[in-house]
Protein backbone atom coordinates (compact mmCIF):
# COMPACT_ATOMS: atom_id res chain seq x y z
CA UNK A 1 0.00 0.00 0.00
CA UNK A 2 1.24 3.63 -0.97
CA UNK A 3 0.24 6.46 -2.90
CA UNK A 4 -0.26 6.28 -6.41
CA UNK A 5 -0.78 8.99 -9.39
CA UNK A 6 -4.16 8.18 -11.03
CA UNK A 7 -4.49 10.86 -14.59
CA UNK A 8 -7.90 11.08 -15.21
CA UNK A 9 -8.09 11.84 -18.58
CA UNK A 10 -11.23 12.65 -20.84
CA UNK A 11 -12.54 14.23 -24.12
CA UNK A 12 -14.08 17.86 -23.83
CA UNK A 13 -17.14 19.81 -25.77
CA UNK A 14 -14.92 22.36 -27.80
CA UNK A 15 -16.45 22.35 -31.61
CA UNK A 16 -15.96 21.59 -34.02
CA UNK A 17 -12.96 18.86 -32.81
CA UNK A 18 -12.62 18.06 -29.06
CA UNK A 19 -9.75 17.87 -27.37
CA UNK A 20 -8.33 15.73 -24.39
CA UNK A 21 -8.11 16.89 -20.82
CA UNK A 22 -6.90 15.25 -17.64
CA UNK A 23 -6.08 16.18 -13.88
CA UNK A 24 -4.28 13.96 -11.51
CA UNK A 25 -6.25 11.86 -8.68
CA UNK A 26 -3.92 10.69 -5.80
CA UNK A 27 -5.28 7.25 -4.55
CA UNK A 28 -3.88 4.36 -2.16
CA UNK A 29 -2.55 1.82 -4.46
CA UNK A 30 -1.75 -0.58 -6.01
CA UNK A 31 -5.11 -0.36 -8.46
CA UNK A 32 -5.78 -3.43 -9.40
CA UNK A 33 -9.21 -3.66 -10.66
CA UNK A 34 -11.69 -0.80 -11.90
CA UNK A 35 -14.09 -0.98 -9.04
CA UNK A 36 -11.17 0.71 -7.37
CA UNK A 37 -10.90 3.60 -9.25
CA UNK A 38 -13.58 6.10 -7.52
CA UNK A 39 -16.04 8.67 -10.05
CA UNK A 40 -14.45 12.42 -10.35
CA UNK A 41 -16.29 15.29 -11.16
CA UNK A 42 -14.65 18.78 -12.93
CA UNK A 43 -16.19 21.30 -13.99
CA UNK A 44 -17.98 21.57 -17.42
CA UNK A 45 -17.98 25.32 -17.98
CA UNK A 46 -14.13 25.45 -18.02
CA UNK A 47 -14.59 22.76 -20.94
CA UNK A 48 -17.70 23.51 -23.08
CA UNK A 49 -19.52 20.84 -21.27
CA UNK A 50 -22.09 23.10 -19.46
CA UNK A 51 -23.39 26.59 -17.95
CA UNK A 52 -21.96 28.41 -15.94
CA UNK A 53 -24.38 27.71 -12.86
CA UNK A 54 -24.98 23.84 -12.90
CA UNK A 55 -21.55 23.14 -14.05
CA UNK A 56 -20.15 19.98 -11.94
CA UNK A 57 -20.14 16.50 -14.38
CA UNK A 58 -19.22 12.99 -13.71
CA UNK A 59 -15.94 11.49 -14.65
CA UNK A 60 -16.54 7.73 -14.64
CA UNK A 61 -13.49 5.80 -15.22
CA UNK A 62 -13.85 3.00 -18.19
CA UNK A 63 -10.35 1.68 -18.48
CA UNK A 64 -7.21 1.97 -16.79
CA UNK A 65 -3.34 1.55 -18.14
CA UNK A 66 0.20 1.67 -16.83
CA UNK A 67 1.23 5.36 -16.54
CA UNK A 68 4.40 4.83 -18.85
CA UNK A 69 6.12 8.43 -17.49
CA UNK A 70 6.18 7.86 -13.89
CA UNK A 71 6.06 5.78 -11.14
CA UNK A 72 5.92 1.75 -11.45
CA UNK A 73 2.16 1.77 -10.20
CA UNK A 74 0.98 4.86 -10.99
CA UNK A 75 -1.76 4.70 -13.72
CA UNK A 76 -3.87 6.98 -16.77
CA UNK A 77 -7.03 6.47 -16.60
CA UNK A 78 -9.87 6.53 -19.41
CA UNK A 79 -13.04 8.46 -18.33
CA UNK A 80 -16.43 8.99 -20.29
CA UNK A 81 -18.40 12.13 -19.05
CA UNK A 82 -21.88 11.83 -17.44
CA UNK A 83 -24.03 13.82 -15.72
CA UNK A 84 -24.79 13.95 -12.32
CA UNK A 85 -27.53 12.07 -12.60
CA UNK A 86 -25.39 9.38 -14.45
CA UNK A 87 -27.10 9.80 -17.89
CA UNK A 88 -24.74 10.22 -20.69
CA UNK A 89 -23.37 13.61 -21.54
CA UNK A 90 -24.05 14.53 -25.43
CA UNK A 91 -20.15 14.95 -25.79
CA UNK A 92 -19.84 11.21 -24.62
CA UNK A 93 -19.09 9.45 -28.17
CA UNK A 94 -18.29 6.34 -26.30
CA UNK A 95 -21.35 5.19 -25.17
CA UNK A 96 -23.34 5.15 -28.34
CA UNK A 97 -20.05 3.45 -30.26
CA UNK A 98 -20.12 0.60 -26.77
CA UNK A 99 -24.01 0.44 -27.91
CA UNK A 100 -23.94 -0.12 -31.68
CA UNK A 101 -20.42 -2.64 -31.01
CA UNK A 102 -22.79 -4.73 -28.74
CA UNK A 103 -25.23 -4.60 -30.91
CA UNK A 104 -23.52 -6.10 -33.84
CA UNK A 105 -21.03 -8.03 -32.20
CA UNK A 106 -21.84 -11.36 -33.99
CA UNK A 107 -20.02 -9.53 -37.28
CA UNK A 108 -16.91 -9.27 -34.58
CA UNK A 109 -15.74 -6.25 -36.10
CA UNK A 110 -12.10 -5.09 -36.01
CA UNK A 111 -10.03 -1.69 -36.73
CA UNK A 112 -6.76 -0.37 -37.26
CA UNK A 113 -6.48 3.36 -37.04
CA UNK A 114 -2.95 5.47 -39.05
CA UNK A 115 -2.86 8.00 -36.87
CA UNK A 116 -1.13 10.67 -38.29
CA UNK A 117 -0.13 14.27 -36.82
CA UNK A 118 2.77 16.94 -37.37
CA UNK A 119 5.21 18.33 -34.89
CA UNK A 120 4.84 22.38 -33.98
CA UNK A 121 7.75 24.57 -32.63
CA UNK A 122 5.26 28.00 -31.83
CA UNK A 123 3.65 28.58 -35.39
CA UNK A 124 6.08 26.46 -37.40
CA UNK A 125 6.30 22.94 -38.28
CA UNK A 126 9.20 21.29 -36.08
CA UNK A 127 12.70 22.57 -37.51
CA UNK A 128 10.99 24.37 -40.18
CA UNK A 129 13.22 27.47 -41.52
CA UNK A 130 11.74 30.26 -39.89
CA UNK A 131 11.43 32.19 -42.92
CA UNK A 132 10.78 30.23 -46.40
CA UNK A 133 10.61 26.56 -46.28
CA UNK A 134 12.57 23.84 -46.54
CA UNK A 135 13.21 21.46 -49.82
CA UNK A 136 9.71 19.99 -51.17
CA UNK A 137 8.31 17.11 -50.49
CA UNK A 138 10.38 13.54 -51.81
CA UNK A 139 12.91 12.07 -49.37
CA UNK A 140 11.00 12.44 -46.28
CA UNK A 141 8.70 9.77 -46.35
CA UNK A 142 10.31 7.16 -43.78
CA UNK A 143 13.63 9.15 -44.80
CA UNK A 144 17.20 8.61 -42.61
CA UNK A 145 19.68 11.28 -41.60
CA UNK A 146 19.50 15.29 -40.17
CA UNK A 147 18.41 16.65 -43.25
CA UNK A 148 15.43 14.58 -43.69
CA UNK A 149 14.09 13.48 -40.28
CA UNK A 150 12.12 16.04 -37.90
CA UNK A 151 11.72 15.10 -34.22
CA UNK A 152 12.54 11.30 -34.15
CA UNK A 153 13.37 11.57 -31.05
CA UNK A 154 10.02 12.70 -29.57
CA UNK A 155 8.38 9.73 -32.16
CA UNK A 156 10.91 7.04 -30.19
CA UNK A 157 10.18 8.06 -26.60
CA UNK A 158 6.13 8.02 -28.23
CA UNK A 159 6.58 4.36 -29.29
CA UNK A 160 8.47 3.07 -26.10
CA UNK A 161 5.77 4.97 -24.00
CA UNK A 162 3.18 3.37 -26.02
CA UNK A 163 4.66 -0.26 -25.52
CA UNK A 164 5.16 0.11 -21.43
CA UNK A 165 1.55 1.59 -21.72
CA UNK A 166 0.42 -1.85 -23.28
CA UNK A 167 -1.01 -0.45 -26.16
CA UNK A 168 -1.44 -2.39 -29.13
CA UNK A 169 1.09 0.04 -31.19
CA UNK A 170 2.13 -2.04 -34.11
CA UNK A 171 4.40 1.15 -35.37
CA UNK A 172 5.50 4.37 -36.64
CA UNK A 173 6.67 6.13 -40.20
CA UNK A 174 7.66 9.39 -41.19
CA UNK A 175 5.42 10.86 -43.69
CA UNK A 176 5.84 12.76 -47.04
CA UNK A 177 5.74 15.93 -45.27
CA UNK A 178 8.62 16.92 -42.81
CA UNK A 179 7.48 17.43 -39.30
CA UNK A 180 5.22 15.04 -39.99
CA UNK A 181 4.21 11.13 -38.82
CA UNK A 182 2.18 8.35 -38.19
CA UNK A 183 1.71 5.53 -35.84
CA UNK A 184 -0.81 2.45 -35.88
CA UNK A 185 -3.30 1.05 -33.58
CA UNK A 186 -4.82 -2.34 -33.65
CA UNK A 187 -6.30 -4.39 -34.86
CA UNK A 188 -8.90 -4.44 -32.18
CA UNK A 189 -12.30 -4.52 -31.38
CA UNK A 190 -14.54 -1.50 -30.56
CA UNK A 191 -14.55 0.88 -28.67
CA UNK A 192 -11.18 -0.73 -27.94
CA UNK A 193 -9.32 0.58 -30.87
CA UNK A 194 -10.82 3.68 -30.37
CA UNK A 195 -9.76 4.08 -26.61
CA UNK A 196 -6.76 3.18 -27.69
CA UNK A 197 -5.99 6.19 -30.08
CA UNK A 198 -7.07 8.42 -27.45
CA UNK A 199 -4.91 6.95 -25.07
CA UNK A 200 -1.86 7.10 -27.75
CA UNK A 201 -3.18 10.99 -28.35
CA UNK A 202 -3.03 11.93 -24.97
CA UNK A 203 0.71 10.26 -24.74
CA UNK A 204 2.12 11.85 -27.53
CA UNK A 205 1.02 15.59 -26.45
CA UNK A 206 2.19 14.96 -22.94
CA UNK A 207 5.56 13.03 -23.77
CA UNK A 208 5.99 16.06 -26.99
CA UNK A 209 5.77 18.89 -24.41
CA UNK A 210 8.68 17.62 -22.60
CA UNK A 211 10.03 18.45 -25.47
CA UNK A 212 8.49 21.73 -25.68
CA UNK A 213 6.89 20.97 -29.02
CA UNK A 214 3.27 20.19 -29.79
CA UNK A 215 1.57 17.81 -32.08
CA UNK A 216 -1.65 19.14 -33.81
CA UNK A 217 -3.78 16.77 -35.93
CA UNK A 218 -5.44 19.13 -38.48
CA UNK A 219 -5.91 17.69 -41.60
CA UNK A 220 -4.24 20.24 -43.43
CA UNK A 221 -1.75 22.26 -41.24
CA UNK A 222 0.61 24.03 -44.21
CA UNK A 223 -1.29 24.93 -47.20
CA UNK A 224 -0.01 24.16 -50.48
CA UNK A 225 1.95 21.70 -51.74
CA UNK A 226 1.98 19.96 -48.55
CA UNK A 227 0.53 16.52 -47.80
CA UNK A 228 -2.38 16.53 -45.18
CA UNK A 229 -2.58 14.46 -41.92
CA UNK A 230 -5.01 11.14 -42.03
CA UNK A 231 -6.41 8.68 -39.90
CA UNK A 232 -6.60 6.00 -42.65
CA UNK A 233 -9.23 3.35 -40.87
CA UNK A 234 -8.84 -0.23 -41.56
CA UNK A 235 -11.72 -2.89 -41.26
CA UNK A 236 -12.80 -6.17 -41.20
CA UNK A 237 -15.67 -8.59 -40.11
CA UNK A 238 -15.56 -11.68 -39.08
CA UNK A 239 -17.24 -13.13 -42.69
CA UNK A 240 -14.26 -10.88 -44.45
CA UNK A 241 -11.34 -12.73 -42.39
CA UNK A 242 -12.64 -15.88 -43.44
CA UNK A 243 -12.39 -18.02 -46.47
CA UNK A 244 -14.21 -15.94 -49.55
CA UNK A 245 -14.14 -13.09 -47.91
CA UNK A 246 -13.07 -10.63 -50.52
CA UNK A 247 -16.63 -10.60 -51.66
CA UNK A 248 -17.82 -9.82 -48.55
CA UNK A 249 -15.90 -6.89 -48.70
CA UNK A 250 -16.36 -5.76 -52.17
CA UNK A 251 -20.69 -5.96 -51.12
CA UNK A 252 -19.75 -3.34 -48.62
CA UNK A 253 -18.74 -0.77 -51.06
CA UNK A 254 -22.07 -0.01 -52.30
CA UNK A 255 -23.25 0.00 -49.05
CA UNK A 256 -20.50 2.91 -48.20
CA UNK A 257 -20.75 4.78 -51.50
CA UNK A 258 -24.83 5.02 -50.33
CA UNK A 259 -23.43 6.49 -47.07
CA UNK A 260 -20.65 8.57 -48.35
CA UNK A 261 -22.17 11.99 -47.41
CA UNK A 262 -23.01 10.81 -43.73
CA UNK A 263 -19.74 9.23 -43.38
CA UNK A 264 -17.80 12.45 -44.26
CA UNK A 265 -20.08 14.44 -41.68
CA UNK A 266 -18.48 12.61 -38.71
CA UNK A 267 -15.23 12.34 -40.31
CA UNK A 268 -13.29 15.16 -38.97
CA UNK A 269 -13.36 19.30 -39.20
CA UNK A 270 -11.93 20.77 -42.28
CA UNK A 271 -11.72 17.72 -44.06
CA UNK A 272 -12.30 19.54 -47.19
CA UNK A 273 -8.83 21.21 -47.02
CA UNK A 274 -7.11 18.08 -47.20
CA UNK A 275 -9.19 15.80 -49.59
CA UNK A 276 -8.54 17.62 -52.76
CA UNK A 277 -7.97 14.57 -55.08
CA UNK A 278 -4.00 15.31 -54.62
CA UNK A 279 -1.50 14.14 -52.37
CA UNK A 280 -2.96 10.63 -52.48
CA UNK A 281 -6.21 11.53 -51.74
CA UNK A 282 -9.52 11.35 -53.26
CA UNK A 283 -12.31 14.16 -53.79
CA UNK A 284 -14.28 14.62 -50.90
CA UNK A 285 -17.10 14.88 -53.87
CA UNK A 286 -16.43 11.57 -54.83
CA UNK A 287 -16.67 7.64 -53.61
CA UNK A 288 -14.51 5.55 -55.49
CA UNK A 289 -12.88 2.34 -54.30
CA UNK A 290 -10.40 0.20 -55.69
CA UNK A 291 -7.17 -2.41 -55.98
CA UNK A 292 -4.18 -0.76 -53.98
CA UNK A 293 -5.25 2.46 -55.08
CA UNK A 294 -4.04 5.32 -53.02
CA UNK A 295 -6.09 7.79 -54.78
CA UNK A 296 -9.21 6.05 -54.03
CA UNK A 297 -11.33 7.27 -50.85
CA UNK A 298 -11.34 2.97 -50.23
CA UNK A 299 -8.35 1.24 -50.79
CA UNK A 300 -8.33 -2.87 -50.68
CA UNK A 301 -4.91 -3.96 -50.23
CA UNK A 302 -2.78 -5.82 -52.60
CA UNK A 303 -2.43 -8.79 -49.95
CA UNK A 304 -6.56 -8.98 -49.10
CA UNK A 305 -6.54 -9.52 -53.09
CA UNK A 306 -3.52 -11.99 -53.03
CA UNK A 307 -5.20 -14.44 -50.55
CA UNK A 308 -8.38 -13.68 -51.31
CA UNK A 309 -9.62 -12.43 -47.71
CA UNK A 310 -8.65 -9.99 -45.01
CA UNK A 311 -10.10 -5.52 -44.83
CA UNK A 312 -10.41 -2.78 -46.32
CA UNK A 313 -8.46 0.97 -45.89
CA UNK A 314 -11.26 3.88 -45.41
CA UNK A 315 -8.59 6.58 -46.26
CA UNK A 316 -11.06 9.27 -45.86
CA UNK A 317 -11.38 10.24 -42.04
CA UNK A 318 -9.11 13.32 -41.14
CA UNK A 319 -6.82 13.03 -38.50
CA UNK A 320 -8.67 15.00 -36.04
CA UNK A 321 -11.75 13.12 -36.44
CA UNK A 322 -13.21 11.55 -33.31
CA UNK A 323 -12.48 7.42 -33.73
CA UNK A 324 -15.82 6.53 -31.06
CA UNK A 325 -17.88 8.18 -34.66
CA UNK A 326 -16.22 7.11 -37.17
CA UNK A 327 -15.89 3.22 -36.00
CA UNK A 328 -19.86 3.85 -34.85
CA UNK A 329 -20.44 4.87 -38.63
CA UNK A 330 -18.34 2.02 -40.56
CA UNK A 331 -19.90 -0.78 -38.12
CA UNK A 332 -23.63 1.08 -38.93
CA UNK A 333 -22.88 0.88 -43.10
CA UNK A 334 -21.48 -2.21 -42.88
CA UNK A 335 -23.31 -4.50 -40.72
CA UNK A 336 -26.65 -2.86 -40.59
CA UNK A 337 -29.00 -3.92 -43.47
P1 LIG B 1 -0.49 1.53 -45.02
O1 LIG B 1 0.42 2.63 -44.54
O2 LIG B 1 0.11 0.69 -46.08
O3 LIG B 1 -1.85 2.03 -45.38
P2 LIG B 1 -0.18 0.48 -42.27
O4 LIG B 1 0.80 -0.62 -42.16
O5 LIG B 1 0.21 1.81 -41.78
O6 LIG B 1 -0.72 0.51 -43.79
O7 LIG B 1 -1.51 0.09 -41.47
C1 LIG B 1 -2.21 -1.08 -41.71
C2 LIG B 1 -3.33 -1.16 -40.72
O8 LIG B 1 -4.19 -2.24 -41.04
C3 LIG B 1 -2.91 -1.34 -39.28
O9 LIG B 1 -3.50 -0.33 -38.49
C4 LIG B 1 -3.51 -2.72 -38.91
O10 LIG B 1 -3.96 -2.77 -37.58
C5 LIG B 1 -4.68 -2.80 -39.83
N1 LIG B 1 -5.17 -4.16 -40.05
C6 LIG B 1 -4.45 -5.26 -40.37
N2 LIG B 1 -5.26 -6.34 -40.48
C7 LIG B 1 -6.52 -5.90 -40.21
C8 LIG B 1 -7.80 -6.53 -40.15
N3 LIG B 1 -7.98 -7.83 -40.43
N4 LIG B 1 -8.88 -5.76 -39.83
C9 LIG B 1 -8.73 -4.45 -39.58
N5 LIG B 1 -7.55 -3.80 -39.62
C10 LIG B 1 -6.46 -4.52 -39.93
MN1 LIG C 1 0.33 3.72 -42.76
MN1 LIG D 1 0.36 7.52 -43.59
MN1 LIG E 1 -2.83 3.87 -44.94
Amino acid sequence: MGKIAAEYIWIDGQKPTAKLRSKTKVLNGPVTSLDQLPDWGFDGSSTMQAEGHFSDLVLKPVKFIPDPIHREDDILVLCEVLHPDHTTHWSNTRRRLAEIAEKHKAHDPWFGIEQEYTFFEGNRPLMWPDKGYPAPQGGYYCGVGADEVFGREIVEAHREACERAGLSIEGTNAEVMPAQWEFQIGPLGAPDCADEIWLGRWLLYRIAEDFGVSATLYPKPMKGDWNGAGAHTNFSTKSMREEGGIKIIEAAMSKLEKRHDDHMKVYGAHNEERLTGLHETCSIHQFRWGRSDRGASIRIPMATYQVGKGYFEDRRPAANMDPYLVCAMLIETVCGE
